[in-house]
């Protein structure tokens, strides 16, 4: 298991970030100066109304999308205008994602999707099957391991897609409503598997609509109006 290291090291710095979306003739101003601070090793949970930007935030902290101003430094490094090349190299070295849909590949099994980012760090065949088992064994999917994504349940393509994100040892998830598409219980058991991988140093971002979601995490930031309004540490 990892230890929980570099606990007060700053590990995610946004400072007066904007980002400007068009839209025909219009302009959208989704984020109006972002600031944001995320230690190693936090669970948060950034919430805020549908359109109000947490996917377009998330993807910038993800470095899927670029934004018009202001500041990101990701693990002490500053993150400006970068080709798509060297911020492929900076995602596959930091960064996990989840999405709401998990994003699983059809017509490959369960143990193969787990193993796909290590295909594309030149692991051998042999090693990346076998850390994929182990990945899917710790979060109770081993007998599921030969199956593929349409044979199994919402809460169980879920537990796939994490394993898939974590294999590479990730600094930061990243996850995108991630129960938003799983029924109460289902989501509750995917918490605790974020909890359990958190736990092992993982530093975790959830949005959620969901307060149920947000409470189980260390801090809660609201996104409103293009600025985090406020964000609460909990007792
Ligand atoms: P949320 O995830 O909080 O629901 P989003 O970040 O997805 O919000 O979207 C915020 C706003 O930005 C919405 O008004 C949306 O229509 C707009 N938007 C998001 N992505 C794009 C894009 N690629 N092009 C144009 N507008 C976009
Ligand atoms: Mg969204």
């Amino acid at each position: 298991m990892l230890e929980k290291i570099h606990d007060k090291k700053r590990i995610l710095f946004l400072k007066n970030i904007h980002k400007t979306y068009t839209q025909g003739n219009n302009r959208i101003n989704v984020l109006r100066g972002v600031d944001l601070s995320v230690r190693a090793g936090e669970m948060i949970a950034i919430m805020g109304s549908s359109g109000s930007g947490k996917s377009t935030l998330l993807n910038i902290l993800g470095l899927l999308d670029d934004y018009d101003q202001g500041e990101y430094m990701l693990d002490g490094e500053f993150m400006g205008k970068m080709s798509e090349t060297k911020a492929a190299a900076l995602r596959n070295r930091h960064l996990g994602f989840i999405f709401q849909s998990f994003h699983l590949i059809p017509f490959k099994t369960a143990q193969e999707n787990v193993a796909l980012p290590l295909f594309f760090r030149k692991v051998s065949r042999k090693k990346r099957n076998q850390q994929a088992m182990e990945h899917l064994e710790r979060l109770g999917m081993a007998p599921w391991a030969n199956h593929f994504p349409n044979e199994l349940s919402g809460g169980q393509k879920q537990r796939v897609a994490i394993a898939r994100a974590i294999i590479t040892n990730p600094t930061v998830v990243l996850a995108d409503e991630p129960t938003g598409a799983l029924d109460n219980d289902t989501s509750l058991g995917v918490m605790k598997v974020f909890k359990q991988i958190n736990t092992r140093g993982i530093t975790l971002i959830v949005i959620t609509h969901e307060k149920q979601i947000a409470a189980m995490t260390d801090r809660i930031l609201y996104l409103s109006e293009g600025i985090i309004k406020k964000s609460r540490i909990k007792d």
